[in-house]
């Protein structure tokens, strides 16, 4: 059989559309990406990398480098915030047998863009290109064409397929008429960025989440891009609240000063807010055309699932490209794609950050502590210590996808 030489494309150079260009030109595919964007995207977005995600960066040669740029975090935690009190802390220790990740990395996710934009540079037949909207899409039965804007106007490729990886506006979704079923919250969600130390100061762990029926919170450790470390709180803010009303100095500084009173104003590097959203696309492939990453499911960050959920799209979605691509499988081999991913999104990400949600913000004080004393009995038992981290670390799902394909 003649080899399909014409390059695979890719909407989108964010993580999920890098990761899957370079999943693919290290088998030697040739690949191109196309962003819409002059430069990467640096605002404070996804940094939490759980042990199966690492174990596919691992594959692809990043592991040291996510390792290196980013914080190794052990633990996690879980907290009563309006008593200022720990309730249950979960060490992935306890998964030393079941992954060789045995503990979660935060990287922030511009990072790990730029290290695999790196990484491509070494692979002829890949190419990333920057301002360069892709504005329509065209699918055949035996290829794919995009037009893509650039500096010079319009331009047309062709490829043998198309991914995209265009986040959750995606122009390749809406161009497919595939409907993103589901809805968006009510609240935005507001994030501030912080040098201020809260794991010396208060104990907190690199990861942490605070119940609390008024205003609960995340607060996380990233390394920053000078590797001095810095913290990223996460609060919902009330619908209808202007920026302004959020955003502002004195807003900021009186919202971390309820969260951990102190002497002396906050320093605050950075602050966004954002719509929240669970949704998943009712298809993840048309013909020749898949949807990965943010393009096909979206949700809310609590538990860290989002970008994770992509790189596992991107890494199953290479395999099967590049199955087919060598004769290995027949492209019936596809159909997988959406009868895996869609439902295994359902089941592990979008049931459980809607639950991590609804535990963070639950009003009836009986089910608060039947809530905490859930969580402290999990922690104090190993069998239930390790099978809540199975599943919140996705191995569980990685796991349910092989012995299913067995
Ligand atoms: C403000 C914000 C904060 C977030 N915080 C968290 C968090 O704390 N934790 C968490 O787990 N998740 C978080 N998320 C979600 C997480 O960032 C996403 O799950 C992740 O970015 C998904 O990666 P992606 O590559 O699929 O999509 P994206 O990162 O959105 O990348 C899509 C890329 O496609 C490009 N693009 C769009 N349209 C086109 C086009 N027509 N042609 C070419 N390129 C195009 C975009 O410019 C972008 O670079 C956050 C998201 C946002 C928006």
């Amino acid at each position: 059989m003649k080899t399909d030489e014409r390059p695979i494309l890719i909407a989108g150079g964010g993580p999920v559309g890098v990761v899957t260009a370079l999943a693919l030109a290290k088998r030697g595919i040739p690949v191109k990406v196309f962003e819409a964007q002059t430069e990467i995207n640096d605002s404070p977005r996804a940094s939490t990398l759980h042990p199966a995600t690492l174990e596919m960066l691992a594959e692809l040669d990043l592991l040291g480098e996510v390792t290196t740029q980013g914080l190794v975090a052990r633990t996690f935690q879980f907290w009563d915030r309006p008593a200022r009190r720990l309730v249950a802390e979960f060490d992935h220790a306890i998964l030393a047998q079941d992954t060789t990740c045995p503990y979660v990395v935060q990287c922030e996710q511009h990072k790990i863009v730029k290290m695999c934009i790196d990484k491509l540079a070494a692979h002829p037949h890949a190419s990333v290109s920057f301002g360069t909207p892709v504005e329509s899409v065209e699918t055949h039965a035996d290829g794919v064409a995009i037009t893509v804007a650039g500096a010079n106007g319009s331009e047309r490729f062709e490829g043998s397929y198309l991914v995209g990886a265009d986040g959750g506006r995606s122009l390749v979704r809406k161009a497919l008429n595939i409907a993103f079923d589901g809805y968006t919250f009510p609240e935005r969600f507001l994030v501030l960025t912080t040098p201020f130390d809260f794991g010396t100061e208060h104990g907190v762990a690199f990861r942490a989440y605070f119940s609390d029926p008024d205003e609960w919170a995340n607060l996380f450790k990233v390394a920053g891009d000078d590797g001095k470390g810095r913290w990223r709180a996460v609060f919902p803010t009330l619908p209808g609240q202007t920026d302004e009303e959020v955003m502002s100095d004195e807003a900021c500084e009186s919202r971390l000063q309820k969260f951990f009173p102190k002497t002396g104003r906050y320093d605050i590097f950075h602050r966004n807010i954002y719509r929240v959203h669970q949704r998943v696309a009712v298809r993840f492939r048309e013909g020749r055309v898949f949807l990965a990453g943010d393009s096909a499911h979206v949700n809310n960050p609590i538990g860290g699932l989002g970008l994770n959920s992509g790189i596992h799209d991107a890494t199953h979605l290479a395999e099967l490209l590049a199955d087919v691509r060598a004769g290995k499988r027949p492209e019936s081999v596809f159909e997988s794609y959406d009868a895996i991913r869609r439902p295994t999104n359902i089941e592990y990400v979008q049931q459980q950050t809607i639950a991590n949600k609804k535990r963070l913000e639950e009003r009836d004080p009986a089910a608060r502590e039947a809530n905490f004393e859930a969580l402290r009995k999990t922690a104090a038992d190993p069998a239930a210590h390790r099978a809540f981290l199975l599943r919140t670390s996705l191995i569980e799902s990685v796991r349910k996808i092989k012995a299913a394909a067995e």
